[in-house]
């Protein structure tokens, strides 16, 4: 007589599993991490082995996956797609006991040689059935509820990895069984996308994949990127089925269906052992995901010998790995900054073991992504850590919500420096405006200004950069103008020599171009031709830091939101504070070199430049023809009006002479831009 208790459990139990199977087989939208599920799974599993009285039909242990959406035409299977027995226990010992379970179910004794095993991956995605009649792909359709699957050819055809017809089988009928999946980069790469332009994304790739090919529109499914690796075979009519899995996946392979390589054929428990370690070692490294290792007897009689039992064959087992997701509490979010001033929420979790590690923080992205995803402080969340990706949090457990959760609010000044903070017209992201102050963008911001294209100051690159602010002797570009010999000559591996060298780089940028000093200041969506647009068109610093958005917006190419950015920029008085400090430390350049009303010389031609000059570079001669007015264009046209060229030049020259376009020589051009 069974315990009441028990009796109880096992119906709770199989309504919690009943409602987590709907949303993840029917909705495509997971309640909980897999770890969660298999725990409830395994007990109720556990249950019934021990008091089969308590088996009812339909319990969830008795069937397959989820009932077939009727959005899609139907079909019956011809052979049942079943499930896979999943060994829980992570350690070797649910490998061990696999192979203990064939061998005493195949009445073998220890005196026996050992059983030889295919092992393959177990890819996390959707199992797909494809029908292949005379070597063409006539039916795909999802596992379904193992007997009844949805057809899904069409969505299936906008897979290229897919081979619509197999090379060299045309037997009568082939069925070929795998799994579709999302790569690990396509999914990130969708996801960013989607949170650029506010849009959901998805919760991880096997619900991506899943919700894809489960679209009604196949023009939808074709723009969510999809892989597949074939494992198996359904029903087969005139095809010699190998005697063994691996000869068979070999055979498929050689049809040019996609087979993934990690697979091999051991011997015994060891053999087991040895490849669940060794894909666990480079799990992280593959470019998808999966969630263990499954191992199938290799010979097919043997497996014909073992049988099934309810929804598994007793030849197969899922031997999984660390959870890639988890359940733990959201404390807090944080917000950092990152270098080019984005301000990322980060959530401070409890300590939780996910895809191996221990998590305590997590990315949430951006403030749309925390209101999107409905994300409060005190919820209970899922995190996910797959491969080397960031932690994030995928989904907050609703049924599970405390009453007392507090809502996120974005901070209205930088955390780090105390600037305001500002988000483009249509982006996601909030960033600090103080560019040339805030400590987080330092390095960045310093690089940047020291550039070739920029203040260009020879030798002060990566390294050194990071050297002189760790060293604490440069916050803003405009400590740069006070360094001496002294204080850098106290950095480690700078010699007298380079030390001299780097001053006098920095003095010789003291003089510099209105154009070149605006495009310095690394304001953003200010790149080097608007920051030269901007020079010529308002001549003067004074004059640019005045300009409301709107007069900003007569710039040529200027438009409302780079405009905003330069008023975001100018607004924050720790910028104004550094550019004052610049000026006064002697920055200067030629005002009449920018005057808006005196029109250049060159104004209105436009050059080609081809082939090595002597005297100076294709960027100083480029820079040259800019200053006095003139536009340098990369190839020819009808539209050149003169090509410069050097020695070796090659199809230009051609070209210019074939158009008619008058060709300068070195002295002919130095002529023309000195006089
Ligand atoms: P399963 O996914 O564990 O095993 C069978 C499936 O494995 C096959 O249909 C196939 O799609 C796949 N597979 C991948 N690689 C394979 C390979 N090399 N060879 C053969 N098959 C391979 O079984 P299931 O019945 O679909 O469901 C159990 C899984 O789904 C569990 O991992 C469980 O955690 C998860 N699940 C989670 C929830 C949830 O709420 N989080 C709900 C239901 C199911």
């Amino acid at each position: 007589m069974v315990n009441v208790e028990y009796i109880n459990r096992a119906a709770w139990l199989r309504n919690r599993i009943a409602e987590y199977d709907y949303w993840y087989y029917v909705k495509d939208a997971p309640l909980v991490p897999d770890a969660e599920y298999d725990k409830l799974f395994r007990e109720l599993q556990a249950l019934e082995e021990q008091y089969p009285e308590l088996i009812i039909d339909d319990s969830p242990t008795r069937r397959v996956g989820g009932k077939p959406l009727d959005i899609f035409p139907q079909v019956a299977h011809i052979v049942s797609m079943l499930s896979i027995r999943t060994e829980t226990d992570i350690s070797e010992q649910g490998a061990i006991a696999f192979d203990a379970r064939v061998r005493k179910e195949l009445g073998l004794t220890d005196t026996d040689p050992p059983v030889e095993y295919a092992c393959e991956l177990k890819f996390d995605g959707l199992a797909i059935n494809l029908q292949y009649r005379q070597g063409v792909l006539v039916l795909a359709a999802t596992r379904g509820d193992g007997v009844v699957g949805e057809v899904v050819t069409q969505n299936i055809r906008t897979i290229r990895q897919i081979p619509l017809r197999l090379t060299g089988c045309d037997a009568q009928v082939l069925e070929v069984r795998g799994e579709v999946y999302m790569a690990r980069p396509d999914f990130e790469r969708y996801n960013q996308r989607q949170r650029e332009q506010g849009l959901p994304t998805l919760v991880n790739p096997r619900n991506g994949a899943a919700g894809s090919i489960r679209q009604l529109d196949p023009a939808l499914a074709a723009k969510r990127p999809l892989s597949f690796f074939a494992y198996g075979v359904g029903e087969v009519a005139g095809w010699d089925k190998p005697a063994t899995h691996a000869a068979m996946l070999d055979a498929l392979a050689a049809m040019n269906v996609p087979v993934c390589d990690e697979r091999a054929v051991v011997q015994g428990a060891q053999g087991l052992v040895g490849f669940h370690r060794r894909i666990e070692e480079m799990r992280d490294r593959l470019p998808f995901d999966i969630d263990g290792v499954v191992y199938k007897v290799n010979r097919i009689a043997l497996q014909e010998q073992l049988g099934f039992v309810s929804r598994e064959p007793r030849w197969a087992v899922a031997h999984k790995f660390a959870a890639e997701e988890a359940v733990t509490t959201l404390l807090d979010i944080d917000v950092q900054v990152g270098r080019t001033g984005a301000l990322t929420p980060v959530a401070r979790l409890a300590p939780v073991f996910v895809g191996g590690v221990t998590v305590t923080n997590a990315t949430l992205h951006n403030e749309d992504e925390i209101r999107r995803k409905d994300v409060r402080i005190g919820d209970k969340v899922v995190v996910r850590r797959a491969g080397d990706v960031i932690p994030e949090i995928a989904r907050v457990v609703l049924q599970d919500r405390p009453d007392d959760v507090r809502e996120f609010v974005m901070p209205t000044l930088c955390p780090v420096c105390g600037s305001h903070v500002a988000r483009e017209l249509d982006a996601a992201v909030w960033r600090c405006t103080g560019g040339l102050f805030c400590p987080a963008q330092r390095k960045q911001a310093l690089l940047h200004f020291s550039g070739r294209r920029a203040m260009d100051i020879d030798g002060l690159g990566d390294k050194l950069v990071e050297q002189l602010v760790d060293a604490h002797l440069v916050s803003t570009p405009a400590d740069l103008y006070r360094l001496d010999l002294d204080s850098i000559g106290r950095l480690e591996r700078m010699g007298e020599k380079s030390a001299f060298n780097l001053l006098d780089a920095i003095e010789k940028s003291r003089h510099t171009t209105l154009a070149r000093f605006i495009f310095a200041l690394g304001i953003r969506n200010v790149g080097e031709a608007t920051a030269k647009d901007l020079a010529s068109h308002f001549g003067s610093l004074e004059k640019l830091q005045a300009a409301d958005a709107e007069h900003l917006q007569q710039v040529r190419d200027v438009g409302p939101v780079v405009a905003q950015s330069l008023v975001d920029f100018f607004a924050e008085a720790h910028n104004r504070a550094v550019i004052e400090q610049l000026r006064s430390l002697g920055v200067h350049w030629d005002e009449h070199e920018t005057q808006p009303d005196k029109p250049l010389p060159l104004a209105g031609k436009t050059f080609v430049l081809t082939g090595t000059l002597a005297s100076l570079s294709r960027q100083q001669a480029k820079e040259a023809l800019e200053s006095l007015g003139a536009k340098v264009a990369g190839s020819v046209s009808k539209k050149t009006d003169y090509v410069v060229a050097g020695i070796d030049s090659g199809s230009k020259l051609e070209r210019a002479t074939e158009l008619n376009i008058a060709v300068l020589n070195e002295s002919e051009f130095l002529l023309l831009i000195e006089g």
